[in-house]
């Protein structure tokens, strides 16, 4: 991980997390069922609890009905009954990082809506995002209340 990948988490304790979360997100790439595309993703998260979720694409003949790797990871940190996210790192084999695809942006975003996003290559390319610019007006909770 490059001292520029670093500072993009924004340094401190997110920034010690970064190489962690790379790590974890590689792993579960491993794991990703992609005999569709051959674009394996994984993803980790860390909650706010300290505790990292991990998730890898899950493709299906019927493709519609496949998974990304950023929403497998939400709903495994979902399903310990953790709600707030601080980070999430995706990692590829593609040659530039790859930002989350539209679903995954609104799905963070119930959660985490300015989580910082980085992307990393197996080659070292990084890139850093936060939510708030990739998805500036998500559909939040609050449009479903009626005063
Ligand atoms: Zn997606």
């Amino acid at each position: 991980m490059t001292a520029r990948t670093r500072g993009a988490a924004g340094g401190g304790k997110l920034g010690a997390r970064v190489d962690e979360l790379r790590d974890a997100a590689f792993a579960a790439l491993e794991q990703a069922y992609a005999p569709y595309s051959s674009f394996r993703v994984g993803a980790a998260i860390l909650a706010d609890d300290g505790s990292v979720g991990v998730g890898c694409n899950v493709e299906n003949a019927s493709f519609p009905a496949g998974m990304c790797a950023e929403r497998v990871a939400v709903g495994a940190l979902a399903t310990r009954g953790l709600r707030r996210f601080d980070l999430l790192v995706i990692a590829t084999e593609a040659d530039s990082p790859t930002p989350p695809c539209g679903l995954c942006r609104q799905v963070l975003a119930e959660f985490a809506p300015a989580l910082p996003i980085i992307s990393v290559t197996r080659s070292g390319e990084a890139a850093r995002w936060s939510l708030a610019d990739l998805l500036p007006s998500p559909f939040t909770p609050s449009f479903l209340h009626h005063s």
